[in-house]
């Protein structure tokens, strides 16, 4: 649905993107995760047909953002991480004319704007004039006027700043919603914790290149994290994980450790094995979901010193 080859964007004194490559299939939600400046609003306003990369070429549902701009409009819809809303008309009016610029038919504009309204939770405010909303509201109605007209992808920056916790779990529904009924979603956001709600994958992109693109909570598929927690501490618990090869510690103390091992069951099977056979009160040993945060500070750091 969204393919990236090659895409290198430069503003007059900063490249923002060097060589970006992926592919996105329908229906996923990725989330689009990096350090401030790292490239991601550059990113979606190029994928948005709003920005031309320098070199490399960018198409949506098979639409090239470079050879049809227009075309890729009518594909997706695009929520920028500073829109503004017209202050003085109503949320309808704003759904309105939401509706005829992303190409509504006309007889078909007044369900569209009830069905949106619906879906972002504000049936009860198409009266209200949008410069009187608070910020959460005006986020929702941000969101209800980038999807009234039924796009295919769905560009999303920062769409949950400014949302309390009930809003930000409606949003997280309103989502995964869409994914299921075929909406491609790429979202930008630093809040990893509620990325990893609703994201079926990750992009993580630094100084502007890619750095990895993969399954939340399978950034690694091939390892797995074991939590491990002994009923009676012992200090031998560190030197037994330290002695053995197949795995890496993450942290470990006298009665509880993280570590890492192949995700062969086989191997964890040895692992516990041993552990109990040196006579430690092994009371859990249970794999973890790594959480989208740790993934992704454990990744910075592993590109800090130099790591693959
Ligand atoms: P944030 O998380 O802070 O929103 P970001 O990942 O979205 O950051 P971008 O806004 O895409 O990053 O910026 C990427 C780089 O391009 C940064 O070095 C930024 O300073 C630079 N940049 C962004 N917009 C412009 C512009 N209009 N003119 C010049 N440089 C720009």
């Amino acid at each position: 649905m969204i393919v990236a080859e090659a895409v290198t964007y430069e503003y007059p004194s900063v490249r923002a993107l060097t060589d970006v490559s992926f592919s996105v299939e329908a229906g996923a939600i990725v989330a689009l995760i990096g350090p401030n400046g790292a490239g991601k609003t550059t990113l979606l306003r190029c994928l948005a047909a709003l920005e031309r990369p320098y070199s490399g070429h960018i198409t949506i549902d098979g639409v090239s953002t470079e050879a049809d701009p227009r075309g890729v409009h009518r594909k997706i819809g695009y929520l920028s991480d500073f829109f503004g809303v017209y202050e003085d008309l109503t949320v309808r009016q704003c759904l309105h004319y939401a509706a005829m610029a992303g190409g509504v038919e006309t007889g078909a504009v007044k369900a569209a704007i009830s069905r949106t309204a619906e879906r972002v939770e504000l049936a009860d405010r198409l009266e209200t004039v949008a410069g009187t909303l608070s910020r959460g509201l005006r986020q929702r109605l941000g969101i209800g006027q980038a999807m009234i007209h039924g796009p295919s992808t769905l560009l999303l920056d920062e769409p949950a700043s400014g949302l309390d916790p009930e809003a930000r779990h409606s949003l997280s529904q309103l989502l995964k919603g869409l994914s299921q009924e075929g909406t491609t979603l790429m979202v930008s956001s630093h809040i990893l914790s509620e990325l990893e709600d609703y994201a079926t994958e990750v992009i993580f992109i630094r100084e502007g290149r890619l750095v990895q693109h993969g399954p939340v909570g399978g950034a690694d598929v091939e390892t797995v994290r074991v939590r491990l927690d002994l009923s009676e501490p012992s200090d031998q618990l560190v030197q037994s994980l330290e002695a053995m090869a197949e795995i890496t510690v993450d942290e470990a103390g006298p009665s509880s450790a993280i570590i890492r091992m192949p995700a062969d069951p086989e191997v964890r099977q040895s692992v516990l094995q041993r552990l109990i056979s040196e006579g430690l009160a092994v009371s859990g040993f249970a794999v973890e979901k790594e959480r989208l945060q740790e993934s992704y500070l454990s990744f910075v750091e592993n590109l800090d010193e130099g790591k693959p």
